[in-house]
């Protein structure tokens, strides 16, 4: 989710955070792979309750969700499960709909994407080709690097060079 946020940072901040994301999560398998794995499962395990076997490889945890969010009571079995329950279950799993109802509260974005051009600064300095005498480091920069301390990385290499440059210019 941190790396879809961030490769789609630009088009979340154009439609104002808000529209719906579609989500397969089984990308490997098509919806109808999907809807035959699910109707082997209810020929081969119909005593079983649905929410106690997942005939897909998803997390456990994950699949307890998309029972109870197709709305299929916890007991019911597979071989009870209406073809609506069952269209649900592969629609959920194959293309769920989520609605984006805008982002996060300031300071839970964990890097900000934009921000000075990269163009615009001389790396050798962290100087300001726009600005001399300016120099940038970390987040003011238009980098957004993926998440797992890359951006760290990115405030420290750049502050090292600006302040190693501010010194040299000031002796
Ligand atoms: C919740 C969260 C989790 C994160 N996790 C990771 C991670 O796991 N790995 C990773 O690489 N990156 C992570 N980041 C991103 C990383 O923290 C930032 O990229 C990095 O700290 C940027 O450093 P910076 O010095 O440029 O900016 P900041 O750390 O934001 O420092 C800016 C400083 O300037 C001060 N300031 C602002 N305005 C003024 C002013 N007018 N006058 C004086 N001072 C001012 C602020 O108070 C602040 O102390 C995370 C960020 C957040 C918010």
């Amino acid at each position: 989710m941190l790396k879809l946020s961030a490769w789609g940072a630009r088009s979340l901040h154009a439609q104002r955070y808000r529209g719906t994301l579609q989500v397969n999560w089984l990308p490997t398998m098509t919806l109808d792979d999907v809807r035959a794995q699910l109707q082997t499962a209810r020929d081969q395990v119909p005593k079983r309750a649905i929410v106690n076997h997942c005939p897909v490889p998803l997390p456990r945890r994950l699949w307890v969700y998309w029972v109870q969010r197709a709305g299929l009571e916890d007991t019911l079995t597979w071989a009870n499960l209406p073809k609506k329950g069952l269209n649900a279950l592969v629609e959920q799993i194959s293309r769920g709909q989520f609605e984006i109802a805008g982002k996060g509260v300031f300071k839970e974005e964990f890097v900000t994407c934009g921000g000075v051009k990269l163009s615009e600064v001389d790396f050798k300095t962290m100087q300001s080709r726009r600005c001399p005498g300016l120099f940038l480091a970390g987040e003011v920069l238009d980098i957004d690097g993926v998440t797992g301390g890359f951006n760290f990385q990115s405030a420290w290499t750049t502050g090292w060079l600006a302040g190693k440059a501010i010194g040299l210019s000031a002796e």
